[in-house]
């Protein structure tokens, strides 16, 4: 059975499968062949140095970067191309592009909330506009997720009234308001002040027992060890090592052993 066959198999079937993929920026070549299987429900903690190419791989997985070569499925759907009868393949259009995306929620190391919107203007702003829900209804299930983050109290704040780790749970309750079947979060926790990284990862918690797939790129080893699945380390554009998070313990390469010594 080909690889395409097996993720069309519902039974089972991987929540993001990426196949080889490659990146380039020009002469740059960021990704050099990166496969990765991500079941649902499951959690992976993506780590690895800055500039290894842990940001363009989740860009990818949501489309706001192309890729030069390899594919990636996401429940069993080819990414950004739609499948001929011939054989052959056509880029999706903008709408199946964003059919696609809907599944996704992304949450940014930069909280990107608008800062001219309270709290829960933020988290309605997607349901109302992409997703063509009434206002009124819209404001409910919003200030649903607020409370789901802990924030039903600060739904009429704007960005600039709230910490940076209560921004950064708005910016989570504005991805779950999409209802997404898989959040990406890009070291959600690398901005703030040390004594805010708790609470962001209490919600993170809280959203992986909700059984969300989760793939999170971090730097917090003491999350990465407690609610990983699934640990993958890269460096310079390759997956260097990949298990349970007990290989957090045992690292296997001198590159891995080496990277969790300079960020424990
Ligand atoms: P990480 O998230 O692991 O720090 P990135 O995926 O952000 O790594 O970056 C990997 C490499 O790709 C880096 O060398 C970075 O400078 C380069 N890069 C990322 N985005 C772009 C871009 N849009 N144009 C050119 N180079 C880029
Ligand atoms: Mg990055």
């Amino acid at each position: 059975m080909s690889m395409q066959e097996q993720s069309l198999d519902a039974a089972g079937a991987p929540a993001i499968e990426i196949v080889q993929v490659h990146k380039a920026f020009g002469s740059l070549h960021v990704l050099k062949g990166v496969s990765l299987t991500v079941m649902p429900g499951t959690v992976t903690a993506i780590l690895g140095p800055s500039g290894s190419g842990k940001s363009t791989l989740l860009r990818m997985i949501n489309q706001l970067e192309t890729r030069t070569g390899g594919e990636i499925f996401i429940e069993g759907e080819l990414v950004g191309y739609k499948p001929l009868g011939n054989g052959g393949l056509r880029l999706l259009d903008d709408k199946e592009v964003a059919a696609q995306r809907s599944k996704i929620g992304m949450v940014f190391q930069r909280f990107n909330l608008f800062p001219h919107m309270t709290a829960v203007e933020n988290v309605m702003e997607a349901p109302v506009h992409v997703g063509g829900v009434a206002k009124r209804e819209a404001r409910e299930q919003a200030l649903n997720e607020l409370d789901r983050v802990g924030l039903a109290d600060r739904a009429n704040y704007y960005p600039a009234q709230l910490s940076g780790g209560q921004q950064q749970r708005v910016a989570i309750a504005r991805a779950l308001a999409m209802h997404p079947s898989i959040m990406l979060f890009d070291e959600p926790t690398s901005a703030l002040d040390p004594e805010l990284v708790g609470e962001v990862l209490a919600v993170m918690r809280q959203v992986a027992k909700e059984g969300i797939t989760m793939v999170v790129v971090t730097h917090e080893m003491g999350f990465a060890r407690e609610v990983a699945d699934q640990v993958v380390f890269m460096d310079q554009g390759v997956v260097v090592e990949h298990g349970g998070s007990d290989i957090i313990d045992h690292p296997q390469t001198e590159r891995f052993g080496a990277f969790l010594k300079s960020v424990l």
